[in-house]
């Protein structure tokens, strides 16, 4: 913790008319550790005081009845030119006039009200340590005989070097070096006391949390010098837009905190609102200005964001409990495919309804209740069967059927992905053993995540899995997508490498919604890109598709690698995929994803297609 209080013997004069305001700031000077605290609330009678107390810092309210802080200021100096006279003035909205004015009087700077804590200490240190600095001087100087004003103004510029230091250094404690917006210290501090303030007050208070999903992506893709370039672009977006906002409904700006505390989380925090719907109107904003494209070295990157908003004193009393539901609401904003979410006291059931899921499927694959179905790739070469793709599928005792993208999802999450990708490698091989038993000596194509990629034991499993069976090359394949590969491009490359041994063909799946560098898929020798679906399902009526799909076939076939496009639906799309020289097709017009048992009738009756495709 750092220590704010420099000075705890310092004799300190506050000059406040308003006892809510005063008793205020006598609470956060108490609190960092002053005691020797005077008060003098009647603004005639404060020079008088100041005369009486010589303090070492004067904390002098402008606005007060009777005499103005300007007044009690012109008071105290006009006795003596010359003094040094360390006095702070408490500022509400000045205007600049009346703040030169208080300067040419000899006021050493100025507070603004709300009062901000660290910004009210900070201040305080920098005055009374100039005031002892000055005190010390005039000592040493009486001693040599000499006035104070007859000090060399080297010593004056150093003393104000000295200032300057300190006060950045003062800044610096408090915000964040990246963007210069708040750090979480400042943040967390200012908004407890806006919600104190609001609290005393009966008003309202809000926090926005907004979670940037893929800025890991872009530092692992394009490099860390790209990721803070970014971070600065969205830090200044945000600041735009919150002054816009500020403008529109008249807020202090005082009221408004905008913070950056850590790689991918900004936070905004409100005070000080009739309503609530400010806050809500201000998310909504947010979320229309990052949509738009930011340019990183001449690319436009989309940003992945999702705001989660939390309203005080509906969604929490305290601001620690505040943050904790913002995120959980940007979490849920991630789940539902939206950028922006309120929190809601259910999302809490969502996270047990996680875990209940993620103990079901540990129970589901000891008890074998998963099932992998099996989807053909089919050869448009030689119209052959060449291979399938294992797609898991689970139906649940309780919720029904669970898309697998979903409970892969959780799978990851919760830290059980490697146990279920093992269970899918080993059941798509038994298959694969069973169809070689048979005869039929068919391709298995196996999804795998980032993290099982990226797990070196995982990776081992498979090898050892391999080198036991009666494995015959090349005919597993691991389906992995783009972004699973630049996770971490230095450890995955590793891991493939120890994968070429044993032949294992790999696959870039859902090719073209990821970020990959044409480099990269070169480095890991991947021999076969599936075009994402979304490409492929409305090619027939879509040209913006066909050059798509065009472009990336040629792509593919220039760095020798096959293309399978998946989501081939009507005939339609089968014709000019085949015109394009695509080299393979699945989708539902062949087949969809079909249980083990009916693997065999299909194969045959397949077969029997071809036969009469070539008889006739
Ligand atoms: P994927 O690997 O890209 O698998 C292809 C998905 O497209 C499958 O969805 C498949 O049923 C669907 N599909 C195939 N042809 C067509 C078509 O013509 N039209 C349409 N509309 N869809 C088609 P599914 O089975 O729901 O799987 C979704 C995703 O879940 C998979 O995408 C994969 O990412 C993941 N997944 C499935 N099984 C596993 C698994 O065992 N392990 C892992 N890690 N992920 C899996
Ligand atoms: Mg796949
Ligand atoms: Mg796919």
């Amino acid at each position: 913790m750092f220590n704010l209080c420099h000075y705890p013997d310092a004799c300190i004069l506050l000059v406040e008319d308003d006892e809510q305001q005063l008793n205020l700031l006598r609470a956060i000077l108490k609190r960092a550790g002053y005691t020797d605290i005077h008060v003098c609330s009647d603004a005639k009678k404060a020079a008088a005081e100041y005369w009486r107390l010589i303090p070492d810092i004067m904390l002098l309210d402008q606005n007060m009845p009777g005499r103005s802080g300007i007044e009690v200021l012109t008071e105290i100096t006009k006795e003596k030119s010359g003094e040094y006279f360390p006095i702070i003035m408490i500022t509400a909205d000045a205007d600049s006039k009346t703040k030169l004015k208080a300067l040419s009087l000899g006021s050493k700077d100025f507070i603004n009200k709300p009062y901000d804590k660290l910004d009210v200490l900070a201040r305080l240190n920098t005055i009374i340590d100039s005031k002892r600095m000055h005190q010390q001087l005039k000592l040493e100087n009486n001693k040599l005989g000499i006035t104070i004003s007859e000090t060399s103004t080297d010593l004056q510029s150093e003393k104000q070097e000295k200032m300057y230091a300190q006060s950045k250094l003062a800044h610096n404690l408090l915000h964040d070096d990246l963007t210069g917006l708040e750090n979480k210290k400042l943040f967390l501090s200012k908004m407890s006391e806006g919600i104190k303030r609001d609290e005393l007050n009966s008003k309202y208070s809000s926090v926005i949390l907004i979670h940037i999903g893929n800025i890991k992506l872009i530092n692992n893709s394009l490099g860390h010098k790209y990721g803070d370039a970014l971070l600065k672009q969205i830090a200044a977006s945000l600041s735009d837009i919150t002054l816009m906002v500020c403008k529109k409904y008249k807020l202090n700006y005082e009221d408004l905190h905008l913070a950056h505390f850590s790689g991918n989380n900004f936070v905004i925090g409100l005070s000080n609102l009739e309503s609530n719907k400010i806050a809500t109107q201000l998310c909504e904003q947010c979320v229309e200005n990052l949509a738009e494209s930011f340019q990183l070295n001449k690319m436009n990157i989309e940003l992945k964001y999702f705001v989660g908003l939390v309203h005080y004193p509906e969604h929490g009393e305290s601001l620690e409990l505040l943050l904790q539901r913002a995120d959980i609401a940007a979490f849920q904003a991630e789940e539902e495919k939206k950028n922006f979410c309120v929190y809601d006291a259910k999302f809490g059931e969502y996270a047990k309804y996680k875990v209940t899921l993620m103990q079901d499927l540990k129970l589901a694959m000891r008890n074998d209740v998963l099932e992998l179905y099996l989807q053909p790739k089919v050869d448009l070469r030689n119209w052959k069967i060449y291979g399938f793709e294992a797609l898991l599928r689970w139906n649940h005792p309780e919720h029904g059927f669970i898309p697998p993208d979903q409970f892969v999802a959780i799978a990851e999450e919760t830290g059980i992905i490697n146990q279920l990708s093992c269970w899918v490698l080993n059941r798509g091989l038994e298959i694969q053993a069973k169809l070689k038993k048979l005869g039929y000596t068919h391709n298995i194509a196996v999804n795998i995540t980032a993290s099982d990629l990226l797990n070196r034991k995982f990776i081992r499993y498979i090898c050892e899995r391999l080198s036991s069976s009666d494995y015959t090359p090349n005919s597993l394949t691991l389906e992995l997508t783009e972004t699973t590969m630049i996770q971490d491009p230095e450890e995955v490359l590793k891991n493939i490498k120890l994968l070429e041994k044993y032949k294992v063909c790999i696959s870039i799946d859902d090719f073209g919604t990821g970020y990959s560098s044409l480099a990269y898929l070169k480095k890991i020798s991947a021999q076969e890109l599936k075009i994402d679906k979304s490409f492929v399902m409305d090619i027939a009526s879509n040209q913006e598709n066909q050059v798509i799909v065009r472009t990336i076939i040629n792509l593919a076939h220039y760095l020798n690698m096959q293309v399978v496009a998946e989501g081939v639906e009507d005939i339609l799309s089968f014709e000019l995929l085949n015109e394009y020289a695509c080299d393979c097709i699945q989708g539902f017009w062949i087949s969809r994803p079909i249980p083990f048992d009916e693997l065999l009738p299909f194969i045959d009756s397949f077969d029997m297609v071809e036969k009469k495709a070539s008889c006739g």
